[in-house]
């Protein structure tokens, strides 16, 4: 198969080597789980359970919320104790609704669904799929049957698998690939059913050559699954980067892969159609890396949603400092994309593929120095951006100036702050400028609303006064008239 290339991208230290040879381990049951009905892109889920109540492994807690939605199940036995705002994993620990249980000692096994799901229809399988509540699991949790189901109606004939994993220090979807590949390429041929599309590539890194030969063993059929390596380059995982790489087609700025005929879902997501369409186990778990070094015993866990990441950094013995864990910094998903958090007690969600507790020596800070003009952020960004007038745009808070450079195809890769050698946060520049773009286009919505809503009064209240003037008018013109009358009546009778 001919593949392509993406412009720009670099060569991260990948700092694999401690993770990439452990097999997952999975993580045993905590005694309390706290989990957030928000673990998805789009309306966070509705909770449908309250303090006190029973709950069953894969019950619902939360229901779907509007199309862009994903219900949310309960990864245990257990019995609710209240559902409360409690922290996330965000960089400010925002709180959102969470349900907290109580975890059974026991937990009673997954029930297989009865029927043979490659006798259900492409829309049954997508409403499967929608239920179980996946979602991406790369890192974006947008909803995947949503996905699927725009993909349906654009027919589609292509879907890519995304096993790049070109984030530093994640291992969890090699693992998955050397691991669990017979049971990924069930989803995969389930999706494909549900898509009525005619092939899936999957897409490796050749830094992964144990998940490759596993993967190119097992597809027999590579007309109709086929497993290609790619040069590893960061951020390859992308799925602008990677359809590029797969179809040599540029995803338009503005537009979606479906347009171009293919559909890109991660290596995880596939897995987890697998567990919720053969074994009937919605989405409550997921494979994450542990790592950093900060962490005497980092693993590959599977980790039911909900448990707190404190007890996977005191389960891999991570370095304990006074009352707390002695990281410099801690963040979820790798440090090119992932999410800073300001401490552990926040759960483990959807999207979370890795806790990286960074020692001090990780993160050694180097203070930004001025732009020496050096054009290196520009040869590396993979949208074609140019970071440097970027950011020069956003430091004099001229947003509007930045947007017309193309702020929004920014994909917040964080290559450019990566080979700048003056050490500039540049990522930092462009989510603040997103940020301050999103809040004036917020600001100018409401504006707008409220010129409407004043037009609207004016207009009512002038039909209102119009209405008055008439009815006055009549009336007078009835007292003249009935005057005259009377006038008239009384001239008759002299
Ligand atoms: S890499 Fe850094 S120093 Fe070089 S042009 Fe870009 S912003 Fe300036
Ligand atoms: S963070 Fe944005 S501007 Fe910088 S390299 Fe990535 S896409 Fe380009």
């Amino acid at each position: 198969m001919k593949l392509f290339s993406f412009r720009g991208g670099i060569h991260p230290l990948e700092r694999k080597e401690r993770t990439r040879d452990l097999p997952i381990e999975v993580m045993p049951m905590p005694k309390r789980l706290y989990v957030p009905l928000q673990q998805h892109i789009g309306e966070p889920a509705v909770a449908i359970v309250s303090a006190g109540e029973k709950v069953r492994r894969g019950q619902l807690l939360g229901g779907s919320a509007g199309k862009v939605s994903a219900p949310v199940h309960s990864p245990a036995d257990g019995v609710v104790v209240e559902v409360t705002e409690f922290a996330s994993p965000h960089p400010a620990a925002l709180p959102v609704t969470t349900a907290v249980i109580d975890v059974d000692d026991e937990q009673t096994p997954w029930q297989a669904p009865g029927e043979d799901p490659f006798t259900l229809s492409g829309e049954e399988l997508a409403r499967r799929i929608r239920e179980a509540g996946i979602v991406g699991m790369g890192g974006a949790t947008f909803p995947s049957a949503v996905k699927l189901d725009q993909a349906r109606r654009h027919n589609v004939d292509t879907l890519i698998i995304n096993g790049g994993e070109c984030e530093p220090y994640l291992t969890c979807d090699d693992r998955l690939m050397q691991e669990r590949g017979q049971q990924m390429l069930i989803g995969i041929e389930l999706m494909l059913r549900c898509l009525e599309a005619s092939r899936a590539v999957i897409v490796v890194e050749d830094n992964k050559e144990a998940a490759l030969a596993n993967l190119r063993r097992l597809c027999t059929n590579p007309e109709r699954i086929r497993t290609v390596s790619v040069p590893t380059r960061y951020p390859q995982g992308s799925q602008k980067q990677m359809m590029q790489s797969v179809l040599g087609r540029e995803v338009p700025a503005g537009a979606h892969g479906v347009e171009l005929g293919a559909i890109m879902h991660n290596v995880a997501t596939a897995f987890a159609v697998y567990e919720a369409l053969v074994l009937g186990k919605p989405l409550v778990s997921r494979i994450v890396t542990v790592g950093g070094g900060a962490v005497a015993r980092p693993a590959n866990l599977e980790v039911p949603f909900g448990t707190l990441v404190s007890e996977l950094l005191a389960h891999c013995d991570a370095a304990a400092d006074g009352d707390g864990f002695g990281y410099e910094r801690l963040l979820m998903g790798g440090p090119m994309m992932g999410q800073w958090l300001p401490h552990p007690e926040v759960p483990i969600i959807k999207g979370s593929s890795g806790i990286i507790a960074l020692s001090e020596e990780e993160t050694r800070v180097t203070l930004p120095q001025p732009c020496i003009r050096c054009t290196r952020c520009v040869s590396v960004c993979p949208s074609g951006l140019l970071p440097l007038e970027l950011a020069k745009r956003i430091r004099k808070d001229d947003f509007e100036a930045a947007a017309e450079l193309g702020l929004s195809d920014c994909i917040a890769c964080g290559s450019c702050a990566y080979v700048c050698p003056s050490k500039i946060p540049l990522v930092q520049f462009f989510h603040y400028g997103k940020g301050q773009l999103q809040a004036r286009r917020v600001q100018s919505r409401k504006l707008e609303r409220t010129a409407e809503l004043a037009s609207a009064k004016e207009t009512r209240m002038e039909a209102i006064e119009r209405e008055k003037a008439e009815a006055a008018a009549k009336r007078k013109a009835e007292q003249a008239a009935k005057k005259a009358a009377e006038a008239a009546a009384a001239a008759t009778e002299e």
